[in-house]
């Protein structure tokens, strides 16, 4: 479990970034892992934890808020509408506003209950056919329509391509947040969070370098 080890290179990030300390929150992506694992976690004292799909989140977290108080939980992956119901009652925040059939259920749903996550539009900065996400030519016109319908949108979210330099998408990106007057950026995985902080991330989202790799799904 390398926890304190993720949190001492973000740490450093920051501090070479010449940014403050506290203004990058690691959200620990525990998708997959297996339960002794994520207890590990949450036993170091850690709350602020990531899952990418809704029936796994479901399956294991109503349980473990009952054991340890204060978790935050960040919904990262794509959201069918038909599951948006379930995960506005999981999630405080949702990172994977991609689209305007989304938007519109989860304004609806919002109104119904009269609470909502915080929202993250999710952006294809590297424009890739199979990946989620408006493209950024579309993304101010998203936001201003989520706004409109009062979501409340409080910053970007990116996956840069696998093979291309992430520095650039997540610059990209932080200049997209920065015209919107969007102040949360959710950028940087296991392989480049160090890059994501130096650009500005506000959440990095850290999973296999925290709990080790990720077992096999069924
Ligand atoms: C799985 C996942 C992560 C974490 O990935 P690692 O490479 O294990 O750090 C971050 N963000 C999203 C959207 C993910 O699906």
């Amino acid at each position: 479990m390398q926890l304190e080890a993720i949190r001492s290179r973000i740490d450093a990030a920051s501090a070479r970034a010449g940014r403050p300390e506290g203004s990058v929150r690691l959200i620990a992506v525990s998708k997959q892992q297996p339960a002794d694992r994520i207890e590990a976690v949450l036993e170091a004292g850690h709350r602020v934890f990531g899952e990418n799909r809704v029936q796994e989140a479901a399956g294991r977290w109503p349980e473990l808020r009952e054991r340890y108080q204060g978790v935050a939980l960040h919904l990262l992956g794509p959201l069918q509408t038909n599951k948006a119901r379930q995960a506005m009652e999981l999630a405080d925040s949702i990172h994977s506003l991609d689209r305007p059939k989304l938007a519109g259920t989860l304004a609806r749903l919002a109104q119904e209950q009269g609470s909502c996550p915080d929202l993250f539009v999710q952006v294809n900065t590297g424009e890739e056919p199979q990946k989620a996400g408006v493209l950024p030519g579309e993304a101010e016109a998203f936001v201003r329509d989520c706004r409109e319908m009062d979501l409340p949108v409080i910053g970007l979210m990116c996956i840069p391509p696998v093979e291309e330099d992430a520095r650039a998408h997540f610059r990209m990106l932080r200049q997209m947040a920065e015209d919107l007057g969007l102040p949360e950026l959710s950028m940087g995985m296991s392989g480049d969070f160090e890059v994501a902080v130096e650009e500005g991330a506000t959440l990095v989202r850290v999973g296999s370098a925290i709990f080790g790799e990720r077992p096999p799904r069924e």
